[in-house]
């Protein structure tokens, strides 16, 4: 069991009350097992996960690292590479946990190495990722300093994920919360830094979760935005009219003009564009860790450029801005 002490102490401290007040409500919708067919489950697997002593975790690497093989006994590393397989699929990562590598979907460490040098030095700082799927992020962000680490996601299987990686881990400032963004309360001005990764194009609104993520930054604060992007000029954007890349849930894809645009209007300042990659199949892609189908198979196999449905292929920004 995860002990949320701490966080609630921190959020006090910061005088978050209205969230410290919803919090333990939140938490226990979530964690409830008649709520989720597999919940109880995974958390006997959680339960069931070594508590073993180790040497050590590297959170500042590409494969975040903790523990190494010598200690673990083989046949206890090979149960915990059964264990950690019944949480299928792994999306982010790369994770090394007591030599049991976990190559996931993503290489998540790109990602990372094409932020890291852009972004205000984590150091104490109190950091927000929102959609932060399995926690792969928080992890660095500890490792690069941060005082403590909050990140969201709705997808219980990215929290269960996140538990068992903690347990191996042990007690750190770090936690992932069963909640969406709209669950966050509005107006906490309370992080140095905010994330949102990957989460913008899930947003039906998304000058809404421009504003909301605004409202969750300490004046001074700063976000680090990424999301799907497409070439053009000034107010314009896509709106996929069914699927984009095969996924049913992506909105507003805007050219890097546009969302600065909606980012000016929203009231931040000091926007700056640092990176735009086009995402390819070596950096998401089938392993191991993940069957099903990826970026591959989303791709007109005659033309990688564009999706299956003749859109443009994904093309992602990194934004980092402050609130004005
Ligand atoms: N930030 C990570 C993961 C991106 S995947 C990265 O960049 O690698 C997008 C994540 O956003 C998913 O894990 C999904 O569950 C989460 N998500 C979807 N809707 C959300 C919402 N309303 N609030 C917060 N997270 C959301």
């Amino acid at each position: 069991m995860i002990d949320y002490q701490p966080l609630i102490e921190t959020l006090l401290d910061a005088k978050a009350d209205a969230w410290v007040q919803l919090l333990p409500q939140q938490l226990a919708r979530a964690f409830e097992p008649a709520n989720h067919g597999t919940l109880a489950q995974w958390q006997a697997l959680i339960e069931q996960l070594p508590e073993s002593e180790h040497s050590g975790s590297l959170l500042d690497a590409d494969a975040v690292q903790i523990g190494r093989p010598e200690d673990l006994a083989d046949e206890a590393r090979k149960q915990l590479e059964a264990q950690l397989k019944i949480l299928h699929p792994w999306r982010k990562g790369p994770y090394d946990l007591f030599g049991v590598k976990i190559d996931t979907e993503w290489r998540s460490d790109w990602k990372w190495d094409r932020l890291k040098n852009h972004v205000a030095p984590l150091v104490n700082r109190l950091v927000l990722d929102v959609g932060c799927g399995n926690g792969y992020h928080c992890w660095r962000m500890l490792g690069a300093g941060a005082r403590m680490v909050v990140g969201i996601d709705p997808l219980l299987l990215n929290v269960m994920q996140f538990q068992a990686i903690r347990k191996l881990h042990g007690e750190a400032p770090v936690y992932v919360l069963p909640i969406g963004m709209e669950e966050v309360p509005y107006g906490l001005r309370l992080f140095d830094t905010v994330f949102s990764m990957g989460v913008l194009y899930h947003r039906r609104s998304p000058v809404d979760h421009l504003l909301e993520l605004k409202e969750c930054l300490r004046p001074g604060g700063e976000l680090v935005l990424e999301t799907l992007v497409i070439d053009g000029g000034p107010e314009q954007v896509l709106v996929p009219e069914d699927r984009y890349a095969c996924m049913r849930n992506v909105w507003f894809l805007p050219t890097c003009d546009t969302l600065i645009g909606w980012m000016k209007r929203c009231g931040f300042t000091n926007i700056r564009l640092v990176d735009v990659t086009v995402t390819s199949t070596e950096e998401q892609r089938t392993t191991e860790w993940m069957t099903f189908h990826s970026l591959k198979d989303f791709l007109d196999p005659d033309d990688p450029k564009l999706t299956r449905e003749g859109l443009p292929a994904p093309k992602r920004a990194i934004i980092i801005a402050n609130p004005a």
